[in-house]
C-alpha cells in the first residue's frame, strides 16, 4: 500500500462560522474525488466555529481538530476547553503547542505534555508542533531543541498509545518558528528533511521501530511554488499549511501539485 500523504490547515483565529462553513463545504467538494485510502485532510478551526464545522455535508472526506485543548476533564480553569468537551463534538484531533501558543501565550514543554496525555486519554489524535527559534538556530541548537520538545512533549506516552491498531494517532508538525507566518521565511527543502530525520530518529528512540510510522509533516510558509520539492523528500510525510491554504479553491490546487508530484 502506499505511504499515506496528509495535508491540512490551521485556521487560527480567522474566519467566521459561516465562512468556515463555505470554506470546509469547498475544500471537500473539490477534492472528493481523491482517494483517502492514501491521502488525509484535516482542517483545524476555530473553537467557535466546530460545532457547525463538525455538520457539514462531506464530514467523512475531512479530519477535523482544535487548535489547543486543556488538560484536565472539568475545573477551575477559566477560559479553557476541557478533552471532554471536545468530544462532545466528536472531533479526530487536537492540535498541541503550535508556535503561537508556546511563544505569544508561553506554554512550556511539560504542558504540552499533559495536554498530549488527555488528548490520548481521550481518543484523539495529537498533533504536537515543535520547531527552533531563529535565535536556537543561529546558535546551532535546533536538534536539541527539537529532541527535547519531542521527549517531554511525549513524556509517559507508552508506544501502544502512539497508535489505535494501524492508525498513528500522534502526529508531529515541524514548524521552524522562523519559517512561520507573515514575514516567516520557508525552510529550505534540503533543510527541512535534515530536521525531519531527526524528528524521525527521536520518534524511532521514544516509540521503537513503529516510529517510523508516524507522520511527521512540513509546516512553514508552504506555497505553490515549494510545496513538490518539499514532499518529495522521504521523511516528509505531508504539509501543514497556512495562509496559502485559506482559500480552498488555492489548496485544492496545491494539494494537487503535491499529490502528483508524490506520483499519486
Ligand atoms: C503556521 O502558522 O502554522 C503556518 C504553517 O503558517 P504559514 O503557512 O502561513 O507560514
Amino acid at each position: 500500500m502506499l505511504k499515506k500523504i496528509y495535508f491540512g490547515t490551521n485556521l487560527k483565529m480567522y474566519k467566521t462560522i459561516k465562512e468556515t462553513k463555505v470554506f470546509l463545504d469547498t475544500l471537500t467538494d473539490l477534492t472528493k474525488d481523491m482517494n483517502r485510502e492514501d491521502f488525509e485532510l484535516f482542517v483545524i478551526p476555530s473553537y467557535t466555529s466546530l460545532p457547525d464545522a463538525v455538520k457539514i455535508e462531506n464530514r467523512g472526506l475531512v479530519h477535523l481538530g482544535a487548535q489547543n485543548m486543556g488538560w484536565e476533564d472539568e475545573g477551575q480553569f477559566t477560559g479553557e476547553i476541557s478533552p471532554v468537551m471536545l468530544k462532545e463534538l466528536a472531533l479526530d484531533l487536537v492540535m498541541i503547542g503550535h508556535s503561537e501558543r508556546r511563544h505569544v501565550f508561553g506554554e512550556t514543554d511539560e504542558r504540552e505534555n499533559w495536554k498530549v496525555l488527555a488528548a490520548r486519554r481521550h481518543g484523539f489524535t495529537a498533533l504536537l508542533c515543535v520547531g527552533e527559534t531563529g535565535e536556537e538556530k543561529e546558535n546551532n541548537i535546533s536538534d536539541e531543541v527539537l529532541r527535547t520538545q519531542l521527549k517531554v512533549g511525549f513524556k509517559d506516552v507508552p508506544a501502544e498509545r502512539a497508535f489505535d491498531g494501524d492508525t498513528p494517532k500522534i502526529w508531529v508538525a515541524y514548524e521552524p518558528v522562523w519559517a512561520i507566518g507573515v514575514g516567516g521565511k520557508p525552510a529550505s527543502a534540503e533543510y527541512a528533511e535534515t530536521k525531519h530525520q531527526v524528528i524521525r530518529d527521536c520518534l524511532v528512540e521514544l516509540f521503537g521501530a513503529r516510529g517510523e510510522e508516524l507522520p511527521v509533516l512540513y509546516g512553514g510558509s508552504v506555497n505553490p511554488q515549494n510545496a513538490e520539492e518539499l514532499i518529495v523528500r522521504r521523511n516528509i510525510d505531508g504539509l501543514f499549511v497556512g495562509r496559502s491554504a485559506w482559500d480552498a479553491e488555492k489548496f485544492n490546487d496545491l494539494i494537487r501539485l503535491a499529490r502528483k508530484k508524490a506520483g499519486r
